[in-house]
């Protein structure tokens, strides 16, 4: 089977990406983004291809994404974002970017047109340093690339129809926009670069506006409580930010003892931070105020685990899973406190779980493949470990995993026909 020549341009891209761009690489982050993005794509029908998200780990305020359904948001837009409906106005947006053709309808004589780049990228095949540095360019002009207005519009209609749709209220589509120009008004130095990539017009706003009119929405729909504020904690974390995080969020605590997301999130800076004794604390406070805090169930389970209390971490996760039980997360991190446990063979089968709920994500069959290592059953190990390499867009690397998952499975067994068939793809499509 031919891969779609779309599709390819993208995992071209994404493996340059990898290698140009620093991405934030944090479960509870990645799967934020990948289920609003997701949740939008549930609405849209059949797809021509496999759509991936990234954060890139910069503070700037942008998104941009690749033919081929590869979006990248930056990690200053998850932080200056202030609902996850703005979030989904902005991957609506970029989804129709990339499902509509856009940058392909745009093509033309333009000698630094980004298609052009992209063909280039095609056109050269091997690793040479011409293809090289055409990725390099087509990386710089992506991040820089300004679609006509015609396209912006498109891409805003379609994506408020879409993301409201899936559930989420259009009219943070609306703030969002509000909110960039009035950045824009208040520092004209200083203007965002979706600001430049996406330019924001008066007609931009006007046409969304009449899209939500002509959506009928008339109040906020309630879509339970925002995990968007659970994840800018966490990307603050990972910066190294956790002593202001604390200092502020105690802050909070003293003054409104009863908030239940202030304790929350002062309790996962804790966990952060190895001060387990006063997360505990915190966690069980806030659970206690709000059951239903997002997020917070799975936070004790993987609290409670790395603390030994795991008779007291599985029933938090049962709780996690009762609530959201197809979650891959919830069987991720199960899949680590059954580790902890010595106990395999139900790790293993989290982890299947979790690789089945999100088949696009990499890190549950690698684990998969390190649980089949310890048990081990090595030829299914290689498999899913390649599976993981796969899914990273490390070609070389998954083809040296099915080639030793082969060798140990034989080619006959059930397993050896399904690895022939991904050794077959993977040759296939060459690079
Ligand atoms: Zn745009």
């Amino acid at each position: 089977m031919q891969e779609d020549p779309e599709a390819r341009i993208s995992r071209q891209f994404r493996r340059e990406a990898k290698k140009q761009l620093k991405l934030v690489s944090n479960p509870e982050i990645e799967s934020y983004v990948d289920q609003v993005g997701r949740q939008i794509l549930s609405v849209m029908g059949p797809q021509s291809f496999d759509y991936r998200f990234f954060v890139v780990d910069e503070s700037e305020l942008n998104a941009f994404s690749v033919p081929g359904g590869s979006i990248y948001v930056y990690r200053g837009l998850l932080e200056q974002a202030k609902s996850t409906g703005e979030l989904a106005g902005v991957l609506g947006h970029e989804i129709i970017h990339a499902k509509n053709h856009h940058m392909a309808r745009l093509s033309g004589p333009d000698p630094i047109s980004l298609l052009g780049l992209l063909g280039m990228i095609l056109a050269g095949g091997g690793p040479g340093a011409q293809a090289a540095g055409a990725l390099g360019q087509a990386l710089a002009a992506t991040r820089q690339f300004s679609y006509s207005r015609q396209l912006e519009l498109e891409a805003d209609t379609l994506g408020v129809r879409y993301m409201a749709q899936a559930g989420y209220d259009p009219r943070a589509a609306l703030s969002f926009l509000k909110a960039l120009d009035q950045q824009r008004a208040l520092s004209p130095a200083d203007v965002p670069t979706y600001l430049l990539t996406h330019p924001l017009t008066q007609d931009r706003v006007a046409n969304v506006e009449l899209i939500i009119r002509s959506l009928n929405v008339e109040r906020p729909r309630s879509e339970g409580p925002d995990p968007l504020k659970r994840m800018q904690v966490i990307l603050r974390l990972e910066r190294h930010d956790e002593d202001s995080v604390i200092g502020e969020y105690e802050k909070l605590v003293s003054q409104y003892p009863d908030n239940a997301e202030a304790r929350h999130l002062l309790a996962v800076a804790q966990q952060f931070q190895g001060k387990s004794a006063p997360a505990r604390g915190n966690y069980e406070k806030a659970r206690a105020l709000d059951p239903r805090r997002p997020g917070i169930d799975r936070d004790m389970g993987r609290l409670y685990s790395q603390i030994g209390e795991f008779q007291l971490a599985h029933e938090a996760f049962e709780r996690a899973l009762r609530a959201a039980p197809r979650e891959a997360l919830n069987f991720l991190f199960l899949g680590e406190l059954l580790e902890r446990e010595n106990n395999l063979r139900d790790a293993a089968n989290a982890y299947l779980s979790a690789s089945n709920l999100s088949p696009l994500a990499p890190l549950p069959p690698y684990r998969l493949g390190a649980v089949y290592g310890k048990m081990n059953r090595l030829g299914d190990g290689y498999y899913y470990l390649g599976r993981s390499m796969l899914l990273q867009d490390e070609d070389e690397k998954a083809m040296a995993d099915f080639e030793r998952a082969i060798k140990i499975l034989g080619p006959a067994s059930p397993r050896g026909q399904v690895i022939k068939e991904e050794i077959e793809a993977l040759k296939a499509r060459g690079r």
